[in-house]
């Protein structure tokens, strides 16, 4: 059964379309990655699941309900989740105040709590820095604490729109891991925006390829590893 089914979604800025009509899907368990050139509206198509950008047609079901415009509030608080591009932590906030944040959709305290320490346990770059601000991390340790932030959520879907941008290569190894490890820790299935086409081949089981807005080529990994 399908968690998650976009179809056909169109979404646009004032006159600009964006999205042409994207349909694709995402089981309970799986990571599904979405490649494709720069500018081709895979961002675009993320903030729509989340309920940042608003569809102009189409629909998105995720756990057999319509949750077509509902707002990124109500989103969150259904778990799906996004961990945008550009590690758009707070730099002004420590890193345990930042996963706190993270917690915002959920009044389950006492579980906040125990899971502060799992995620500080799993993060252990970030166990050491809990009570210094975002901004004194380097690049590689705000994408760890990006991803830390949406895992405290509780995410059924977490969205990563290019997680390993601008990281080093060692960095990118443990993103990967990560990543790989998100499924079973969290239970949350995970839709990858990547521009790192070898670690988005390398991660997920199917993806979709989106040029101009549209979805062009779909399948197992193993088909678009040949067109990429
Ligand atoms: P991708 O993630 O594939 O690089 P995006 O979804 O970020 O693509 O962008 C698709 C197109 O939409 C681009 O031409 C981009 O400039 C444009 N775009 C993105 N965000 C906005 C915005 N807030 N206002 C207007 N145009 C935007
Ligand atoms: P994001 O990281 O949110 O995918 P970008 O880093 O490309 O998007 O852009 C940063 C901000 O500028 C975002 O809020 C995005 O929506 C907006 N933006 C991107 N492209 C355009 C555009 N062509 N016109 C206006 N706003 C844009």
């Amino acid at each position: 059964m399908n968690l998650l089914a976009v179809s056909d979604v169109v979404t646009g800025y004032g006159p600009t379309i964006v999205n042409r009509g994207v349909s694709l899907t995402l089981a309970k368990g799986e990571i599904v990655t979405i490649l494709g050139p720069n500018g081709a509206g895979k961002s675009t198509l993320l903030k729509a699941i989340v309920g940042l950008v608003k569809p102009r047609a189409g629909s998105i079901v995720f756990d057999g309900d319509d949750v077509t415009g509902l707002s990124a509030d109500i989103m969150a608080t259904r778990g799906v989740v996004l961990v945008p591009e550009g590690r758009k932590i707070f730099v002004d906030m420590t890193v345990e105040e930042n996963l706190r944040l993270g917690a915002y959709p959920r009044r389950d305290d006492d579980a906040i709590e125990a899971d502060l320490a799992t995620m500080l346990a799993f993060f252990p770059i970030l166990a050491t820095k809990q009570r210094d601000k975002g901004g004194s991390l380097s690049g590689g340790q705000q994408q760890m604490l990006a991803i830390a932030r949406g895992l405290m959520a509780r995410p059924r879907v977490l969205l990563l729109d290019e997680p390993s941008l601008g990281l080093s290569p060692l960095l990118v190894k443990e993103i990967k891991a990560i990543i790989l490890d998100i499924g079973e820790r969290f239970g949350a299935s995970v839709l990858l925006v990547e521009q790192n086409a070898g670690l988005a081949l390398s991660l997920a089981s199917r993806g979709y390829l989106m040029q101009n807005g549209r979805i062009v080529v779909s399948g197992p990994i193993a088909e678009l590893r040949d067109m990429s």
